[in-house]
């Protein structure tokens, strides 16, 4: 059924990122290219799915069913994996049916679409949400929205690996810590069980502080000792763009041609370079900036 996601694991580029106000700050970031592990598959959704693919594997399950909004990168992710790895997928989608690049793709892949309306997809936290549809559906494996929990957070894991087999090609011996967008912290989350301490995380939020981020993070690594830190970069509230976020990505992409998306990854390099210019990183401090996909959702901003 599910082929063993371990027989498949696609490799992140780690690149340097020269950018004017990193070398002014006297900053080191190598920017980890999760936009570019695969043609079809993009992001930290793949790595959230890792683990969620092997447990309905153990499950005996042949696909996979779970659910998002129309611009879903999770689903996209979801979909796209469904269709290189050879297992069925299907989507609950928020909302009434609307065709957008996405829902394009999603149905290319081969995803089975079921719209839920505003007030079903709300329902999805009930306890017997997916009761009618694992009675409609026995033999898939459900996984929640976005690929989050434990299993989301385990498989992001692996990045920390990936960073380290590269990091004797930028002639880096060590690096200070990673800076990432953060929506439900589940990536992050796995970053802190990875490192357990070694180097720090710092997540930039694009969603503002009322998400329980903090706690969905504190709920998967528990409350010791934090060894990350938390930073409000959603100007505004999710999804939100103003002129100077995109004045930003546009001249990022123009000074280091990396492409970027509003919602995640452009707040989270421009809440770094604030950070930096506030001066809150020593010279010769390094870091790991993740670029956590995502560009298949920019359409929708076109
Ligand atoms: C989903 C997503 C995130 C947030 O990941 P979490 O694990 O929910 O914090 C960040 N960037 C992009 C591009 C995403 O699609």
């Amino acid at each position: 059924m599910l082929l063993p996601p371990n027989d498949w694991l696609p490799q992140a580029p780690l690149n340097s990122l020269q950018l004017d106000w990193l070398a002014a700050a006297g900053i080191e970031v190598a920017i980890l290219r999760l936009d570019q592990i695969d043609p079809l598959i993009s992001g930290n959704k793949w790595f959230k799915l890792i683990e969620h693919l092997n447990a309905a594997n153990r499950a005996g399950a042949e696909g996979i069913i779970s659910l998002g909004g129309a611009h879903s990168n999770h689903l996209h992710a979801l979909a796209a994996a469904g269709k290189r790895l050879g297992f069925n997928t299907v989507g609950l989608l928020r909302g009434h049916p609307q065709d957008t690049a996405t829902v394009t793709d999603l149905q290319d892949f081969g995803m089975q679409l079921h719209w839920l309306g505003y007030a079903g997809y709300r329902a999805r936290h009930e306890p017997d949400f997916w009761r009618p549809w694992l009675e409609q559906y026995p033999t898939l494996h459900p996984v929640p929205e976005g690929g989050g929990g434990l299993r989301g957070a385990q498989g992001c894991m692996r990045l920390k690996d990936q960073v380290r087999e590269q990091l004797a090609g930028l002639g880096w011996n060590d690096y200070d810590g990673w800076w990432l967008a953060c929506g439900t912290g589940t990536t992050l989350a796995g970053l802190v069980l990875a490192e357990a301490g070694e180097h720090r995380v710092y997540g930039a939020l694009a969603v503002p502080d009322d998400h329980g981020v903090a706690q969905q993070v504190e709920a998967i690594v528990g409350v010791s000792e934090p060894t990350y830190e938390l930073f409000d970069a959603s100007r505004g509230g999710f999804a939100k763009v103003d002129p100077l976020l995109l004045a930003f990505i546009e001249q990022t992409e123009q000074a280091c041609g990396i492409p970027l998306e509003p919602l995640y990854t452009g707040k989270a390099l421009l809440a770094l370079k604030q950070q930096v210019e506030a001066g809150k990183f020593p010279r010769g401090t390094r870091l790991i900036f993740i670029h956590t996909g995502g560009l298949q959702g920019r359409r929708g901003f076109a």
